[in-house]
Formats: structure tokens, sequence, C-alpha cells
């Protein structure tokens, strides 16, 4: 047989159990939670801001990250809600390479999936209860969602992911905000699509169960740039694109219109060192038209404490192992900017 089944995991229930979060964090949680759909209803004004740095390598670089990002948020609280980004699922362009801490809770050391599902549950869980932040992650692996579902206050589907069913389906039964990124050939009918399956209902086949869902309203768009057939990228942050994703949103008659813009990957083509202009366009298209204002609720920035990328192994703490990201000082000013803008 070409696949070893190595050992039988614990099931999310089990795991949960084991380390559970305290019934004060929850109403925490929750109260986050209310204040995040308020933006993407329209109930608020606030943008939301889902920063940080593109994968979670090592606990204790984040936890110092997300303790700075806490003092930010208290300066910034009146006109942004941050959501730190905790990606501990990794999706690699050609499949290979470190793939997250869920897979390597040490990205020196070999993979373990069990070490590794009991990792990303403490560091989401830690994060809640050091700093007050419910945070965001990427679903990569829709069967491995509910290992974390009591602690995420927002998940994105990423640009390889979001054409596939399964990831849809799963979608339409979570009860916060999802945001699917378009392809990365930049289809955004593709992007459309999935918004639509996903705010819709379903009764389908989920981890050996028949389960049925409501379809989730908090589904919108992220748009992170794409890449041509030359293996170029095309920004599609810019005002007409911003348009054309409104026109979009009129025609497929769906609910909450809203849009993300991620400031990194084809956005910036990964110069990171570009995320504060690209947010700060933006933010002058906002100012310019307000339809776009009403739909564009918030950013997704690459942001870790040291600037830039090194190769994993090389040691520097806080600096990211895979996309580049901006350094701290630079986040910080782009924050307090950011909230002077909007
Ligand atoms: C990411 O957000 O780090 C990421 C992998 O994004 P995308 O799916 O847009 O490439
Ligand atoms: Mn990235």
């Amino acid at each position: 047989m070409s696949m070893e089944f190595i050992r039988k995991l614990p099931i999310p229930q089990e795991i949960k159990k084991e380390y559970p979060l305290s019934v004060a964090f929850e109403l925490v949680k929750e109260q986050r939670d209310r204040e995040i759909r308020d933006v993407f209803t329209g109930a608020s004004d606030k943008i939301v801001l889902i920063i940080g740095p593109c994968s979670a390598d090592r606990e204790d670089a984040v936890m110092e990250y997300i303790h700075r990002l806490a003092k930010v948020q208290e300066q910034v609280k009146d006109r942004i809600i941050i959501i730190p980004r905790i990606y501990t699922n990794k999706p690699r362009t050609n499949g290979t390479g470190y793939k997250g801490m869920v897979h390597q809770p040490d990205p020196t050391k070999a993979e373990d999936m069990l070490e590794g599902l009991i990792s990303i549950r403490k560091l989401h869980r830690r994060a809640i209860e050091e700093t007050g932040f419910t945070c965001a992650d990427e679903m990569l692996y829709p069967e491995n969602y509910r290992y974390l579902s009591d602690l995420l206050s927002y998940v994105a589907v990423g640009a390889r992911s979001v054409e596939d069913q399964q990831h849809r389906l799963t979608v339409s039964g979570m009860g916060i905000p999802a945001g699917m990124k378009n392809p990365t050939s930049g289809d955004l009918s593709v992007m459309f699509n999935s918004i639509y399956a996903a705010q819709s209902s379903h009764t389908f086949l989920y981890r050996g169960w028949e389960v049925h869902t409501d379809g989730n309203p908090l589904t919108h768009a992220i748009l992170r740039g794409s890449v041509n057939k030359h293996g170029e990228s095309l920004p599609n942050y810019h005002y007409e694109d911003l348009l054309l994703t409104q026109h979009f949103y009129a025609e497929k008659g769906l609910v909450n219109p809203a849009v993300i813009v991620d400031t990194n990957h084809a956005n910036s083509n990964k110069q990171y060192l570009e995320q504060p202009r690209i947010a700060s366009e933006v933010l002058h298209c906002c100012r310019h038209n307000a339809d776009i204002k009403n739909m564009v609720k918030g950013f997704m920035i690459e942001s870790y404490l040291v600037d830039g990328a090194q190769k994993v192994g090389d040691g520097v703490f806080g600096k990211s192992i895979t996309d580049p990201c901006l350094g701290w000082e630079k986040t910080e000013d782009l924050i307090l900017r950011m909230a002077e803008m909007v």
C-alpha cells in the first residue's frame, strides 16, 4: 500500500476537551465576534485589519508580535478592529516546503501531526487568554476546521482552494466572517461563485457525518492580485478593480457585500514594503467614492517583528520563513496612519 496509516488521531471534540477555552474567554470571543460582525453587516463603520505573519512559525515570536499589536489596538480602537493573522496551515505553490505549524510545530524538526494539532490549538488559545485577541487562520484543510472552530473570529479560504467544493460547503456552516480569495488566475467569477455557494445552505458529508448548514451570510471577497500566463503578478486593488468587484456584487444578489484588500501576495508582487502605499491608495479610493467605502471593510497585511523573509533554520527571531513581511516599526506606523485615514 502506498499510503501508510501511521496512527489514529484524536477528533476535534477530544482535543477541545483536553485544551478547552474557559467560559470567561468564550464571552470575550462572543463580544469580539459581535463587533466584527457589525463591520461586515454595515452596522459599524470601523474597518478590520487582518494582520500578522504569513505563517505562525514559532509560538514565542508570534506571542511577542501580538502583545505589541494589543498595545496598538488600544490606541486605534475607535476606528480599527485588529484581527491577528495566526496562520497555522500553509498552502505551498508547488506543494513542498514548510506547510505550517499543524504539520511541523518546530519548522526545523520532523513532521508530527498530533503535536501539530495540539500546538495550533494552544497558540490560538494563548492569544485569547493573554491579549483578548481572537484571531484569523486560513482554512486549508476543511476537515481540520473544527479543531479551532471555538477560537477563531475570521477564516480565509486561500487562492488555491477557493474553487474547491468542500471548502465552500464547510464555510456555509460557519458563524464568523469568511473571506474567499480570488484564485491565482484572477478570475473574479470563481471567487463570486464561491461566495454564492458559501452563503447558501447545504447538506453534505463532513468528517463521516451527514450535516446540514444554513449558509454563511458573512462570506465575502478578498482581493489578492493574480498571476498571468507568464508568471507575472497583476494587482487588483486599483479603483477600476474595486468598481468591477462592486459590479459583480450588484449582479449576484449576495448579502453583506464586503471586500478585504490583501496588500501583499500578487498585489504587491511580494514587494512587502509596498503594502503601506497600497493600503493608502485603497483608502484614497474610499474617500473618493462612498459606495467603495461601504464595500471595503478592511485589509489583510503580512507583517512580523522583522522586515523581509529568511530560510527555515536561519533562526532570526520574528522574521518570516514564508512570504516576506513588513517589520514591526513600519507596521506600527502604518496602523496609526491608517486610523487617521479611515
Ligand atoms: C497567505 O495569505 O499567506 C496566502 C497563502 O495567500 P494566497 O492564498 O492568497 O496565496
Ligand atoms: Mn503569505
